[in-house]
């Protein structure tokens, strides 16, 4: 019970990402593509393909999950780690700066090479 009440807690001291999100949505209804990034770029962000992957996770085309998102597996981690915060035996692991610096790394290394492989086109113009 302990961590729906916390989970509610963040909601409320993170209200701005909710704001944020209901921003997106309204994007999403007015006719604007999904992500912001790509929107005002004209570019994928580094989390582009994540919807699109745990769609394909969730049919059980796992090829296809780790074509669109690679990193699509690192999302259910994070949030085992955000929820658990809190819980005496994984609270550390949430605290310990150096997993976010690998989470961080790897995100900024994947789209890298993405954006080399998969999106190519605007460094060709
Ligand atoms: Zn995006």
């Amino acid at each position: 019970m302990s961590i729906i009440k916390d989970f509610f807690k963040d909601i409320l001291r993170y209200w701005y990402l909710l704001v944020f999100l209901i921003f997106l949505v309204v994007l999403r209804i007015v006719g604007y593509e999904n992500c912001l990034f790509h929107f005002i770029f004209h570019y994928p962000c580094p989390g582009c393909g994540l919807t699109r992957a745990f769609l394909s996770c969730f049919r059980g085309d796992f090829r296809q999950a780790f074509r669109y998102h690679p990193l699509f597996v690192l999302i259910p981690v994070i949030v085992v780690l955000f929820l658990f915060k809190n819980v005496k035996r994984l609270k550390w692991l949430y605290y310990k700066n150096l997993i976010w610096y690998f989470i961080i790394f790897v995100f900024i290394l994947t789209y890298i090479i993405r954006i080399f492989v998969y999106f190519p086109q605007p460094f060709l113009n």
